[in-house]
């Protein structure tokens, strides 16, 4: 069988239990070999003003995904020579993986922005998808409303899971976009941000050692 890889990029500043839960239940129902979480630089369609030093984001995630036997970071983007679009970096990860059946994952915000992206066709045609909802506005909405900034022939590509636990067989054929709802955690990395600048508890919404982190080396102060 083909290795299944889950690709999760984002900023992570700093990576928060949303991200994490997401990750492991994907791992779960997708049956994946692996899932590489890939921090951006910079990304291009989402700038912030200040933006944690990858090195600190990048420290996050591995702590958090230490005692995970699946779970990966890749610095891939990180040591480009020049910013890569999401498009270049799953090209290179397939022609490293070359057998692999790549997954790119994304939160439902992303998803509605994906048409902002490079190449933003490519991806979706050329690479499995997994969209995963966002706790809150668009939950419950038909994945009509999610999806009605693409075409009808990218819509075709949908899989609803949600309200699933797993695949059904024989949907791994070509590359879909699966829209899921295996766990719905409301966390954003800007609440966590805001808690750590108030000096509030943020135990409960980011990974043990990620919270020991960032009050010992004062993030977000
Ligand atoms: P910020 O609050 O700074 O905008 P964020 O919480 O959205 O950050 P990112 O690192 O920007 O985190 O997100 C990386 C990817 O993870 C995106 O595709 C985003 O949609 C997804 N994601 C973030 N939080 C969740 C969550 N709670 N549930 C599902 N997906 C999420």
């Amino acid at each position: 069988m083909r290795q299944r890889i889950g690709i999760y990029g984002g900023t992570f500043d700093p990576i928060h239990n949303g991200h994490f839960k997401v990750a492991q239940a994907i791992v779960k129902a997708f049956a994946m070999d692996l899932l590489l979480f890939v921090p951006a630089y910079a990304p291009p369609h989402k700038r912030r003003v200040e933006i944690s030093s990858p090195f600190h984001r990048l420290a996050m995630l591995v702590l958090a995904t230490a005692r995970s036997r699946k779970m990966f970071v890749s610095s891939i983007e990180l040591e480009a020579p020049s910013r890569p679009y999401t498009i270049d970096t799953l090209g290179q990860l397939q022609a490293h993986y070359e057998n692999a059946l790549l997954f790119f994952v994304m939160g439902t915000d992303s998803f509605k922005d994906v048409t902002s992206w490079r190449d933003y066709t490519q991806i979706l045609s050329e690479f499995n998808c997994i969209v995963a909802v966002r706790p809150g506005s668009d939950g419950d909405k038909d994945y009509e409303d999610i999806a009605e900034h693409l075409g009808l022939d990218l819509r075709a590509r949908i899989v609803d899971l949600r309200g699933k636990k797993s695949l059904p067989k024989g949907t791994l054929k070509s590359p879909r976009i699966y829209l899921t709802d295996f766990v719905e955690v409301d966390v954003s990395a800007t609440d966590v941000r805001e808690k750590a600048a108030r000096g509030e508890p943020i135990d409960e919404m980011v990974p043990k050692d990620v919270a020991r982190y960032i009050v010992k080396y004062r993030l977000y102060q």
